[in-house]
């Protein structure tokens, strides 16, 4: 970091503090003594989504908001929930460090999310995301749906245990299809 006021290299942080999304830094120049404050944000996640094409394109916060949102119309989710979903799939894209990521891996982090937020939402926007391969196979998975919900500790941490298998671009078995199915049973 040059000084701002003599142009030397030589400067030294002398104060940290955290600001809303970054850090303040009070720095001082080692050559002219003068004081100077820096301000670091946090990039926005900056990663290549690769389609199921092969092509790549920028990861479209927008983007996904809106799959979502259209997902999550008129049901009842507290304000700012899927704004939330979002803000953790960039978090953890970021935490990833990765240059790319399949588009599979931002689907299925967006539908374990919303898996524990709302069933509804959660069906809408997994079976457009996996073309459930008939109306049949929706239904079920629809019918399926009264597995009892984990306490949200072992919800995240399943969650964490999936996700290198997600960012690889791997299909991660929702409840639907891993709980043993009591619709099934009661056939
Ligand atoms: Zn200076």
């Amino acid at each position: 970091m040059k000084c701002p006021h003599c142009g030397d290299a030589a400067t030294k942080v002398v104060d940290s503090r955290s600001a809303s999304g970054g850090v303040r830094r009070r720095r001082e120049c080692q050559e002219c003594a003068e004081r100077f404050f820096t301000y670091e944000q946090y990039q926005s996640v900056l990663v290549m989504v690769i389609k199921k094409d092969g092509r790549r394109e920028e990861f479209q916060r927008e983007k996904l908001l809106h799959g979502l949102r259209v997902a999550a119309r008129k049901r009842p989710l507290p304000a700012g929930a899927v704004e939330a979903i979002v803000d953790e799939i960039e978090r953890r894209l970021m935490a990833a460090d990765r240059d790319e990521v399949p588009s599979r891996a931002i689907g299925e982090m967006a539908i374990a999310q919303l898996k524990l937020l709302d069933p509804i939402a959660y069906i809408r926007f997994a079976s457009v995301y996996r073309q459930f391969a008939s109306i049949d196979d929706l239904l079920q998975g629809i019918a399926r749906l009264d597995y009892s919900p984990l306490p949200a500790a072992e919800q995240a941490r399943l969650f964490e245990d999936d996700m290198s298998r997600i960012l690889d671009g791997e299909r991660v078995p929702t409840p639907i299809e891993s709980a043993p199915s009591a619709a099934a049973a009661r056939r």
